[in-house]
């Protein structure tokens, strides 16, 4: 069962952003990484997360400064607007073990440039 409730500072993406893990990054300011991800589903697939320290997005938004939401959501929109997926492009974000989120580390991924499932419900991120 993921933990939600207490972050945990060893967690795959909080080892990307102190850079002990590689990765292959696309978009980075003071408030947000974004990354290719090593898994993708779709020509494009980037996930987009915080610098702070947020299990979800619940506690993104309940936690996190109107500056740093601010950031990452404007983050997300410049992410699709420097790679061209204005022709379509999806969101997504895993909450909690039901939505089968691995990471325990807020983050959005963004997956486009191919023409994506039907039923958003059983998308493939
Ligand atoms: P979640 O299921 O938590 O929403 O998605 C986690 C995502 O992180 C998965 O799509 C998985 O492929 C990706 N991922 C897991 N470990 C790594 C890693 O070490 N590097 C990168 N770039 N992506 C990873």
């Amino acid at each position: 069962m993921l933990d939600l409730k207490k972050y945990d500072k060893n967690n795959i993406f909080a080892r990307i952003l102190r850079k002990e893990i590689n990765s292959k990054i696309v978009y980075e300011n003071n408030y947000v990484l974004a990354f290719e991800d090593i898994h993708p589903v779709a020509p494009f697939h980037v996930l987009v997360i915080p610098k702070g320290e947020y299990t979800c997005y619940n506690d993104f938004i309940n936690n996190a400064s109107q500056e740093e939401q601010i950031a990452f959501f404007k983050a997300v929109a410049e992410i699709s607007e420097q790679n061209d997926l204005l022709d379509g492009y999806r969101i997504v974000s895993n909450i909690g073990s039901n939505a089968r989120q691995m990471v325990p580390h807020f983050h959005f991924h963004i997956v486009g440039k191919k023409i994506l499932p039907h039923k958003s419900m059983e998308g493939e991120v």
